[in-house]
């Protein structure tokens, strides 16, 4: 629906845009071919078009294509329902090696296991971004084998303009909880160039999502050994939602009501950054 709804928008950009230009025909676009925000581009003009690229005099079109793309998430719930521990470089050209991915933990009340907590509030995630964001994800199931770079590869491939990580923790204290945001370390030379950026998008994620839902913070902190930072050429953010070892934490980790509150925070700041600066 999406799409379709997509679809018609932009015939009626194209529409409202010849009206007010000569010496552009744009051909016509069905809702039927258009695929993604790239699609649109090419089979409008035949090739890709950016505000500097537009022919002369077609100032409005170009303002009005701007209108028309939409911020693309890239959403990966962490680990997956079998562990692979055969390893991978840690980085591209690296001699490092790491496992493919680890197992991740469980909840000490509930009993649910990670990856499945995980691919719980990342589905919530795209329906709740699907009316103001093109979502790619990482995962849609627990029965998968995809490698921490082939991850942040499918975000590459994706032209992501951010990559969301989402796990939650484990601590052999049970007393610990609260939310950790982690971004790519700008100290990492495979990272530097998605740092900052990763950093501005966490700072207003984490904001937004403490004050929904209440959780304590643990700060943002940045990570030089994370593969799945290693391997990307675009911003990444990675939430830690809160603790599996703390009972409570962990039961409400599980409750629909606080994934919702999580997911309401996590859109918040994702519109705050790319809407509203
Ligand atoms: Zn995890």
């Amino acid at each position: 629906m999406k799409l379709v709804a997509l679809g018609f928008l932009l015939s009626f950009i194209i529409l409202t845009t010849a009206c007010s230009s000569d010496d552009y025909k744009p051909v016509s676009v069905t809702p039927e071919v258009v695929k993604s925000k790239e699609t649109i581009s090419s089979e409008v003009t035949g090739t890709e078009i950016s505000s500097n690229q537009v022919p002369l005099g077609n100032e409005k079109f170009a303002e009005e294509m701007d209108k028309v793309k939409r911020p693309l998430i890239c959403i990966e719930a962490g680990h997956q329902e079998k562990a692979n521990l055969n390893m991978e470089p840690t980085a591209p050209g690296s001699k490092a090696m790491k496992e493919k991915v680890r197992g991740g933990t469980q909840g000490v009340q509930t009993k649910k296991p990670e990856y499945q907590l995980n691919l719980e509030v990342a589905s919530k995630l795209e329906n709740a971004l699907a009316e103001d964001f093109d979502v790619v994800m990482v995962r849609e199931t627990n029965d998968v084998d995809i490698s921490n770079s082939e991850r942040a590869m499918i975000c590459n491939d994706a032209q992501a303009d951010v990559m969301i990580r989402l796990h939650a923790d484990g601590n052999e204290n049970s007393q610990v909880k609260g939310m950790t945001f982690f971004y790519p370390s700008i100290e990492n030379k495979y990272t530097t160039s998605i740092a900052e950026k990763s950093k501005d998008i966490l700072e207003a994620v984490a904001e937004n999502t403490i004050s929904e839902t209440g959780a304590k913070s643990r700060g943002i902190i940045p990570r030089g050994d994370l593969t799945g930072f290693n391997w990307l050429k675009v911003p990444s953010i990675l939430i830690e939602m809160g603790f599996m070892t703390n009972k409570e934490e962990d039961v409400l980790l599980s409750n629909p009501d606080y994934q919702e509150k999580i997911v309401t925070g996590i859109k918040k700041g994702l519109t705050a950054y790319y809407f509203q600066n």
